[in-house]
């Protein structure tokens, strides 16, 4: 496919590697690509960073229907530009269009743009140790429409964040509410989709477990209220006496790259884990007992965020004396070196850009 570059005459000042914070900050250009029935996707562009005009009729304004991805470019000692992964991102795209029913793109056009992307904007991936750039990709659907039905316009388009630290104030571990008042997701919805009405959906009880001291939600399965789900953005973890459990996928969990890359690991390692449900009611006795040993979160913005403290209707757990655990360490350590080409990349996860 042709991609047109087309560049700016105004770079815009560079911000101080030390004073980034997270997704507000832009570089100078931006991948565009439109989809129509009689031309598929097409157009592919780099280009200046610009608003988008919408009508107001726009499909996805409306309905929703659209998909994202968010992943990393990481700059290493040498210099060198690197990705974790990027293929299970856009694969996970592809899956995501697919629920939503958007047309998918090529993938391998669609890594091909988003490394000549950022190949563009080098400079703009900050070097201070645990920065990176943000790299968001995003679908659009583009019919100005207010019938409901599949849209038969897309846009396609990337954008380029550079973000501090994610512990900027220390690797430390954060407190989590159980949640029985509202559900995530459900089997058969779109739970396993990256799409904007999972966020939507999940924001009240975000804002609730923030105004009792909670820095985020540990969902249940939307059916039972019974089973473990995900934490926010994040896959969960816990580590009951010797195994590592994560909940399987069931259809309503995001099926993380950063939970994939922890389970692959485990295994590579020749460490007992396993993908399977888990009961709210295993925890809290797993508590009781002394097997738990640990819990973390699992995402790309903070890799793995230990949880200290897990509150379940009257009752609050602290856990690894809400200090962060050995295992955690250990996956943080492992996977932040291949990811910043400080250790051997025994897996083939890196993706070199530059
Ligand atoms: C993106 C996301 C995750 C984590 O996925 P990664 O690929 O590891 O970043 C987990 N849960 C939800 C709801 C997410 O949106």
């Amino acid at each position: 496919m042709e991609l047109t570059i087309k560049r700016t005459e105004n770079l815009k000042p560079k911000p101080d590697d030390a004073s980034l914070g997270f997704g507000s900050l832009f570089t100078d250009h931006m991948f565009n690509m439109d989809y129509s029935l009689d031309k598929g996707w097409h157009s592919a562009r780099i280009e200046p960073y610009a608003p988008i005009a919408l009508d107001p009729a726009t499909m996805f304004l409306h309905y929703g229907q659209g998909v994202f991805e968010g992943l990393k470019a990481y700059r290493t000692e040498a210099g060198n530009i690197q990705l974790f992964r990027p293929q299970e991102n856009i694969k996970r795209l592809n899956r995501s269009c697919r629920r939503l029913c958007i047309p998918e793109v090529d993938e391998n056009v669609a890594l091909d743009v988003m490394k000549q992307l950022i190949a563009l904007e080098k400079d703009w991936v900050p070097s201070a140790a645990e920065t990176s750039l943000y790299v968001r990709p995003i679908i659009i659907a583009m019919d100005p429409f207010l019938g409901v039905r599949a849209s038969q316009t897309y846009r396609f388009y990337i954008i380029l964040s550079p973000v501090g630290a994610y512990y900027a104030e220390g690797f430390n571990p954060v407190k989590i509410l159980v949640t029985s008042d509202y559900v995530r997701a459900v089997r058969g919805g779109v739970g396993e989709a990256k799409t904007p009405a999972n966020y939507a959906a999940s924001l009240l009880a975000g804002e609730e477990a923030h105004a009792a001291g909670y820095t985020q939600v540990l969902w249940l399965d939307g059916v039972e209220q019974k089973y473990l789900e995900e934490v926010g953005s994040m896959n969960i973890f816990f580590v009951i006496g010797d195994e590592l459990v994560t909940p399987e996928l069931n259809g309503s969990i995001l099926p993380g790259i950063t939970r994939k890359s922890v389970v692959e690991l485990a295994k590579h390692w020749g460490e007992k884990v396993s993908e399977r449900k888990i009961s709210i009611d295993e925890l809290m006795q797993a508590h009781r007992s002394g097997d738990l040993k640990e819990v973390f979160g699992a995402g790309t913005a903070a890799v793995i965020s230990p949880v200290g403290q897990i509150k379940y209707r009257d009752e609050v757990i602290t856990i690894t004396d809400n200090q962060v655990g050995p295992i955690a360490k250990k996956y943080y350590k492992a996977i932040t070196d291949i990811q910043y080409g400080k250790a051997e990349d025994p897996m083939g996860w890196i993706v070199a850009v530059t």
